[in-house]
């Protein structure tokens, strides 16, 4: 038997495919991540320096502590609200929070408004979440989805995501010499293993490919639409119409919709083939921060130009931060966090590839580093 056999969720695939024919991506990347038993997010911890990625918030806590301070202040410019539910979407391990509430746990008043609410599928990133908010007894619950969380006497919201919606499944639209078909995943004929095929024409409306890019397209161009990524957007921002306050997303993309194919793996800090050995690695696209800006616009919520990481936390100081950290560092971790801050901000590393977009309702105020807001 070889390795690849040996995986359940690859026999399920192709059975699957057997039996219905090819596949989108979108379902493809939904059974790798997000299958009940086998999915990645489902069977395992994928974080940190011995998983098979690391975040923002696990390189420093000074991620986490300036996105406390960030929610701090558009708490108190929103006139300090005696609730408030502080929203983490795809928490993780739990870190960002975590960090988030130890640095705010001075702000008068701020503590005893706060509820979080956390967004996570997976009941064991849930068990660490929960671990990890334990020491600042703060009032929290868990949710399926972004929607379930109640609107609970009309608090206001702040909602947090780092590195969520690109774990969202995407779909795959080809320009082909006439018209546009999707990417599919099914099974070759020869080999019988997983590959790319090319289903039949299909009409693309705007929300799968803008009409102005459907213009410019080239034979062989592809377009990637997250439809989960854009419904949530929409959700986001009608809830802060609705209730007031403010979004925070952070993730790895372009703050231009373009062509390309983003979809990547990775295990053990390395690439990896798409489609082999799913449920074993992460799997990622880029996200299209113009497409949820639109989709938060259209809306009728607000939103402030697309920043990069390193423009964003420095704007919260992240530098001056550091800084303070190494007073009471001996050699040793003053490297470190000098390390972890090039990292995070430094143009080859974190700084630039990683964006930022803040939505907020129509009658909030613009929270900090909204600049050169639109609609
Ligand atoms: N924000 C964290 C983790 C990012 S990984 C960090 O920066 O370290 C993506 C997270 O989103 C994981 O917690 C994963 O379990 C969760 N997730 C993935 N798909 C989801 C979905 N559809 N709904 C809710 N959570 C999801």
């Amino acid at each position: 038997m070889t390795e690849t056999s040996e995986n359940p969720l690859l026999e399920h695939l192709k059975r699957r495919i057997a039996l219905g024919g090819p596949i989108t991506i979108a379902d493809f990347m939904s059974d790798a991540l997000a299958h009940p038993e086998h999915g990645y997010y489902r069977k395992q911890d994928p974080f940190g320096r011995k998983g098979d990625f690391i975040t923002a918030p696990e390189i420093s806590q000074m991620f986490g502590e300036l996105i406390g301070l960030w929610a701090a202040v558009t708490w108190q410019q929103m006139g300090s609200p005696r609730k408030i539910n502080l929203v983490e979407l795809g928490p993780g391990r739990g870190t960002l929070m975590a960090d988030a509430l130890r640095a705010v746990r001075n702000v008068p008043g701020l503590s005893d408004a706060l509820t979080v609410r956390f967004v996570e599928t997976s009941p064991v990133l849930r068990t660490h979440q929960q671990t990890a908010i334990m020491p600042y007894g703060i009032p929290a619950t868990w949710h399926e989805a972004f929607d379930d969380i109640p609107v609970s006497g009309n608090a206001p919201m702040i909602v947090i995501g780092n590195e969520f919606f690109d774990a969202l499944p995407i779909r795959q639209f080809e320009r082909a010499s006439h018209g546009w078909s999707e990417r599919l995943v099914g099974v070759d004929a020869n080999t019988g293993e997983l590959g790319f095929v090319r289903g039949a024409q299909t009409p693309v409306t705007d929300a799968l490919v803008p009409a102005t890019l459907r213009g410019t397209a080239k034979p062989g161009d592809i377009f990637e639409s997250c439809p989960a990524a854009i419904a949530i957007a929409d959700q986001v921002a009608r809830r802060l119409n609705a209730v007031g306050g403010a979004a925070l997303f952070i993730d790895y993309g372009h703050p231009h919709s373009a062509f390309g194919d983003t979809l990547q793996a990775l295990k053990d800090h390395k690439y990896h083939p798409v489609l082999e050995q799913p449920g074993d690695a992460d799997l990622t696209a880029h996200v299209d921060f113009a497409a949820i800006g639109r989709a938060m616009l259209e809306a009728d919520a607000r939103i402030g130009a697309v920043l990069t990481q390193g423009t964003f936390l420095r704007m919260l100081g992240i530098e001056q931060r550091a800084e303070l950290l190494k007073e009471s560092a001996d050699d040793v971790q003053a490297k470190s966090i000098d390390a972890a801050l090039a990292r995070l901000i430094d143009a080859d590393q974190m700084g630039t590839l990683f964006k930022v977009l803040i939505g907020y309702g129509r009658e909030t105020a613009p929270p900090p580093c909204v600049s050169g807001a639109e609609g």
